[in-house]
């Protein structure tokens, strides 16, 4: 733990955050949180709520974010933030790329993660396609 998680710890429990939301924040295990906060007497009267992540820290470097109403919630405190993060987890990044296709069989609309071409929306419709080549 660096001196700016010690900080981020402090100031997410002055906010009421629970053990989880905090670790989850700063990327630290939910023990290692809880063990500081007794030993800095930041565990007692502060009100422990489970709660969503609601993205005011950078989900990066874990820096208190300035939301603008109104618009979409800012979840990182920089381009460079951003990346950095998008690198770090390349699996979210593929479970972005949704690709539609039509069955040639049943002629459904049907979207897949990632980068294979697909004809059928399932096993059955595949298996048909092969039955009426053979007829
Ligand atoms: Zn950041
Ligand atoms: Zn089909």
């Amino acid at each position: 733990m660096n001196g700016l998680q010690k900080e981020q710890i402090t100031l997410l429990r002055a906010g009421s955050k629970s053990y989880a939301i905090i670790a989850n924040t700063l990327g630290l295990s939910i023990n290692t949180v809880k063990s500081y906060c007794r030993r800095n007497n930041l565990g007692g009267n502060a009100t422990i709520m489970s709660e969503p992540m609601d993205g005011k820290f950078c989900f990066q470097c874990g820096m208190l974010l300035k939301q603008t109403s109104g618009k979409k919630q800012k979840r990182f405190c920089s381009d460079k933030c951003r990346i950095a993060w998008w690198n770090a987890h390349p699996e979210e990044v593929n479970h972005k790329t949704v690709r539609a296709f039509t069955c040639q069989t049943c002629g459904q609309n049907f979207e897949t993660y990632g980068k294979r071409e697909r004809k059928y929306c399932s096993r059955t419709c595949y298996g048909k396609s092969k039955a009426v080549r053979h007829e």
